[in-house]
């Protein structure tokens, strides 16, 4: 018992406290609201942890102000022992299924016949692979949700549901102004990149992996044990208003849909509504292709009535309700024999697995070949030539192997080796110890050196046309080719290339005008071309701005190389050893002799900057540091990366600090951001460009 003294004192308190409690509440609110809802948080992480953790401070001193929808109770309690099953009031129904313009047609018609008239709008929205689940609110408050079930009874995963963040434990609504009860339908669904760092911490524990994330959503669902639930991130999507205690709200499904965004339900910002059945046969249709670029799985579009009256007009067949119906992507799993584990080789000799399956259709497309990366993953999966096995494949992504069917596995089956040797050359492999890749470390190996020709001619290179896969094959296969010098030595075996199948004398002169015009690629793309380790085309085009000439960068020690802006240790090393190398260091003198540019763009002519040298240091605003420069080459002027007396201006952002200094010692003009878009407006330049 508290004194007498102390009890209004403390009565005090606990007001102050439940007031300061409520604020916080309400505040942590507005922020789930923004972040999950809208996107756009407006405060940071620490920020909002530190409204949370004055929260709990509050309740940890005063428990009797605790309640189950607030915020801190998200962190679920002792595990469940089972999960108790409860009676959904409105059976949770399936869909039927369409799979093309022609049966979605029919549908349509089905429709039009019951009601003798276009039902005019429809709501499409992506069919998330995930789990449906059934929210109650009473009050404006979450009070039970389950799963689906078998549509007419689920299992009650109250505890587990509070665990995610994205469904909203209070409505953003005055409760007087909301239905006393209603039910919210929607699907749970981890998203892509969620069930990726899952997968990759279990591969750090040595813990088998997730299979996809459907799969693993489900099992996070369903743990009996809720605090397993939390430290998986999974969202929601509502997509639709089930059951309404006393008058329903709202006349269509996509009034229902804004109500809820409006309450602080997540819904997908990809659902539409459509006059014509046409339109909604096209939007999913570019679903099938579009679903790769989304960060969770989506297996369709589902395609409702709008109107809520005519719904119900519509009514119920069987358990599939007539108004709405489900347009299904074409699988994108599928199970298929793997005939055998084969080792392809790429052009630094790097030997990689891949799967030789029997065909099968999957995700709208015969799949019979797929990746398994290296040796490490083939291991990690354990699959074995002989097994069945999933493939994936989701728009035009490259297929996958997501593992074995162990069901079906037959005994006897050998687990994967890498070969000793390469498959194409028989030289034994070597496999670097601080790596998972294994090497064919043989030079003139055929292979290797056909796909040294394809990136050499590939796009961000040298840009041949022509120079495909097959082709570059041929031309090792035939002995045409032993380095990429040999392909500026083509036109003179002209003659012996027209005795080729397939090679007729028009396409050879596209191909001969495309190596003569590539001679004039600046010494960057050289750079990338000749697939010097680690050397993308940032580096490249440091390397290439930094020393201007292929000679100065040959020329150049380790120190020098590493003191370019943004290139590293590794990469200094890599450059080094490259030219150091007397094979390597012949091939450039012999691309030189066949008159390839060994330097870097001089200025374009005729710009407004022409006949200017500017310096770039510190960082802009407006512009990267390659953006800047380009623009500045594409304007006619020269970009230096030192300050002389010749330097026309330098322009200084944050922190750029030596250069700066250097210019003003030696009096060159510096010029914000601001100086440069103005001088840049003198001379002529508009915004538009
Ligand atoms: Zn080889």
């Amino acid at each position: 018992m508290t004194s007498i003294h102390g009890a209004p004192a403390e009565q005090r308190d606990l007001e102050a406290a439940r007031e300061r409690v409520e604020a916080l509440r309400t505040e942590i609110r507005a922020h789930d609201y923004a972040y999950y809802i809208e996107a756009q948080p407006v405060i940071g992480d620490s920020q909002y942890d530190a409204l949370m953790q004055e929260l709990r401070a509050l309740e940890a001193e005063h428990p009797e102000l605790i309640t189950p929808e607030s915020p801190t109770q998200r962190v679920a309690g002792a595990p469940a022992a089972a999960f108790p099953v409860v009676e959904h009031r409105e059976p949770l129904l399936s869909l039927s299924n369409v799979f093309n313009r022609d049966e979605l047609a029919a549908w349509q018609q089905r429709i039009v016949r019951l009601l003798e008239r276009d039902p005019s709008r429809y709501v499409c929205e992506p069919k998330i692979d995930g789990l449906a689940i059934s929210l109650v609110y009473e009050r404006g408050r979450f009070v039970r949700g389950a799963t689906r079930g078998d549509g007419m009874q689920g299992e009650e995963i109250t505890a587990n549901l509070r665990t995610i963040r994205s469904i909203p434990l209070v409505l953003n609504a005055d409760p007087d102004s909301l239905p006393p009860a209603f039910e919210v339908r929607g699907e749970v669904y981890m998203s892509k990149a969620e069930f990726q760092r899952l997968n990759a911490e279990r591969a750090e524990a040595g813990e088998q992996l997730y299979m996809n994330p459907r799969n693993t959503a489900a099992g996070s669902l369903r743990q009996l044990d809720a605090r397993i639930t939390a430290a998986r991130r999974l969202d929601l999507f509502a997509y639709q208003l089930g059951w309404v205690e006393g008058e329903r709200p709202l006349a269509s499904h996509h009034d229902a849909i804004r109500w809820l965004r409006d309450l602080g339900f997540p819904t997908n910002p990809h659902t539409e509504a459509f006059d014509s059945i046409d339109a909604v046969a096209e939007f999913c249709e570019a679903w099938v292709e579009r679903r790769g670029a989304l960060d969770y799985d989506i297996d369709g579009v589902v395609v409702k009535v709008d109107d809520f009256a005519t719904q119900r007009a519509l009514g119920v067949v069987g358990r599939e309700p007539r108004w709405a119906t489900a347009w299904k992507f074409p699988a994108e799993q599928a199970v298929t024999r793997l005939r055998e584990i084969q080792v392809s080789v790429g052009r630094t000799g790097v030997l990689t697995p891949f799967a030789a399956l029997e065909p099968v259709f999957v995700g709208g497309a015969t799949v019979s070949m797929a990746t398994l990366h290296n040796a490490d993953h083939v291991r990690e999966l354990d699959i074995r030539a002989g097994d069945y096995v999933i493939v994936q494949r989701a728009g035009d992504v490259i297929p996958q192997v997501v593992g074995p069917v162990l069901a079906r596995r037959e005994p006897g089956l050998a687990s994967f080796e890498m070969p000793a040797a390469c498959p194409v050359c028989a030289t034994p492999v070597y496999k670097d110890p601080d790596e998972a890749a294994y090497y064919c470390p043989n030079r003139t190996c055929p292979t290797k050196l056909a796909r040294q020709l394809e990136h050499f001619a590939s796009r961000g290179a040298m840009d041949l046309e022509g120079f495909g896969e097959e082709r570059c094959a041929m031309l090792v296969g035939r002995g045409f080719v032993r380095s990429v010098a040999d392909l500026y030595r083509l036109p003179e075996r002209e003659a012996e290339l027209l005795e080729v199948d397939k090679i007729g004398a028009k396409t050879l002169e596209g191909l001969f005008a495309g190596l003569q015009a590539s001679k004039t690629r600046p010494l960057h793309r050289l750079l990338i071309a000749l697939g010097i380790r680690h050397v993308g085309g940032e580096t490249a085009r440091a390397l290439a701005r930094h020393f201007g000439s292929m000679e100065a960068l040959q020329n150049a020690t380790l120190e020098e190389i590493q003191a370019v802006d943004g290139i590293g240790p590794i990469v200094a090393e890599a450059v080094r050893a490259y030219f150091d190398d007397p094979e390597y260091r012949a091939l450039v003198g012999d691309l030189a002799a066949l008159g390839l540019r060994m330097d870097e763009e001089v200025a374009a002519r005729g710009g407004p900057l022409e006949g200017l040298s500017i310096v770039v240091t510190g960082s802009l605003e407006r512009w990267s540091r390659n953006q800047v420069e380009d623009l500045i080459k594409g304007l006619g002027g020269k970009v230096s990366g030192a300050v002389t007396k010749k330097t026309s201006f330098v322009v200084a952002g944050e922190g750029g600090g030596s250069k700066r200094d250097k210019a003003e010692t030696l009096g060159v003009e510096l010029l914000d951001q601001d100086g440069f878009i103005q001088r840049l407006r003198d001379l002529g330049w508009s915004e538009a460009e």
